[in-house]
């Protein structure tokens, strides 16, 4: 590994322990044991366990792998959705899965704000079948309040609440009481390399796909939720699977375990607080979140007077490594991951660097 230290908001900064655990599966040949073999059953039940364990899931849920949180969206439209899905719109990620239900031909409804604002309303279509909702967006670090969510899920206990968890899970604490279906992909939080996805799911969920397909509807050749869950029974997947990143993602998942979830998520606490406090103390940066309640914790994005380009390369040469803004905001936003793997002194001396810098 080189030097530098990657604050970029996925792909990210590797988990500390990740070399040692890439080393480990290695040893135990798990890029060439079978996905049909006792071994590989192990380690898949030993991935589903600690995850059940760090999201303090319910018994209802399951989890699942699949290429990425892209391909959730689109499983998701294709086994949750007969008529129509609902979403919250408020940056780039959550429209994109809105997209996916536009080109499913679902007719989708959406709650827009103008990105980075909070919503008016909290209402949702009586029809709505499935309610999209991103918990933190990465794209412009507007964090979904996790009250209006279980708000919504009591005024709607018939929908399905389907939570975009890409860049907040585990650090960002959600009841998964008020949940059905939630996804990340494991380039954020994680700290390993992108190409996996994560599905959870709730026995609702698979009742709902298994009804779907009795109706004749397609669910998907490739993936569709029960063949997930058929599989999943015997810990086990449809497809010839990412052996290796299952594997590495249950250790890591073991590793937060062992500092405690809620010792990971404080100090996810402490470090955006002084991030924020940084930016604000900064002539050049500016949080684009003005109301502290919607200010992401995991994904620090700020205006940058004059350019990013500025903020970007002086921290390169110190080897640390800013994401621009996302889209169309590259050149006039950055923005500073904050995961589990970013550890306290790395984001203090962030910080103070910038604040000498930039005084
Ligand atoms: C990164 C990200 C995604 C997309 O993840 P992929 O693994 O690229 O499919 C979706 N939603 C959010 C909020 C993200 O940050």
């Amino acid at each position: 590994m080189s030097n530098k230290i990657f604050f970029t908001p996925g792909p990210t900064q590797l988990f500390y322990t990740y070399q040692d655990h890439f080393r480990e599966a290695i040893k135990q040949d798990v890029g060439s044991i079978s996905h049909r073999s006792k071994e590989f059953m192990r380690l898949f039940q030993e991935t589903r366990e600690n995850l059940h364990q760090l999201l303090e899931l319910t018994d209802d849920h399951r989890i699942y792998f699949t290429g990425s949180a892209n391909e959730i969206w689109e499983r998701m439209v294709q086994n949750l959705v007969i008529n129509r899905s609902h979403h919250f719109l408020n940056g780039d990620f959550a429209k994109k899965f809105y997209d996916f239900a536009l080109q499913y031909q679902k007719s989708p409804s959406k709650t827009e704000s103008p990105f980075g604002q909070a919503y008016e309303s909290m209402d949702i279509p009586e029809d709505a079948e499935l309610c999209g909702i991103t918990l933190n967006e990465t794209s412009n670090g507007f964090m979904f309040p996790a009250e209006d969510i279980y708000q919504i899920k009591n005024e709607n206990p018939d929908c399905l609440m389907a939570i975009d968890g890409v860049s907040a899970l585990p650090a960002i604490p959600i009841d998964f009481n008020y949940i059905d279906t939630a996804y990340f992909s494991v380039q954020k939080c994680f700290g390993m390399p992108a190409g996996l996805g994560v599905w959870i799911a709730n026995k609702r969920c698979i009742e709902k796909a298994k009804q779907m397909e009795t109706d004749g509807m397609v669910t998907g050749s490739y993936h569709s939720l029960t063949s997930f869950e058929k599989y999943g029974q015997k810990n086990q997947t449809p497809e010839t699977p990412n052996a290796l990143s299952i594997f590495i993602l249950g250790k890591i998942a073991e590793d937060m375990l062992r500092r405690g979830v809620s010792h990971v998520r404080n100090e996810t606490v402490y470090k955006s607080t002084i991030l924020y406090q940084t930016a604000e103390s900064v002539s050049i940066l500016d949080p684009f979140i003005k109301e502290k309640k919607y200010r992401s914790k995991t994904v620090a994005v700020c205006n940058v007077q004059n350019g990013s380009d500025t903020v970007i390369e002086v921290c390169k040469k110190k080897g640390w490594v800013l994401g621009p803004g996302y889209s169309d905001q590259k050149q006039n936003q950055v923005r500073i991951a904050n995961f589990p793997m970013h550890s306290k002194e790395q984001v203090e001396q962030l910080c103070d660097f910038l604040i000498r810098e930039f005084k």
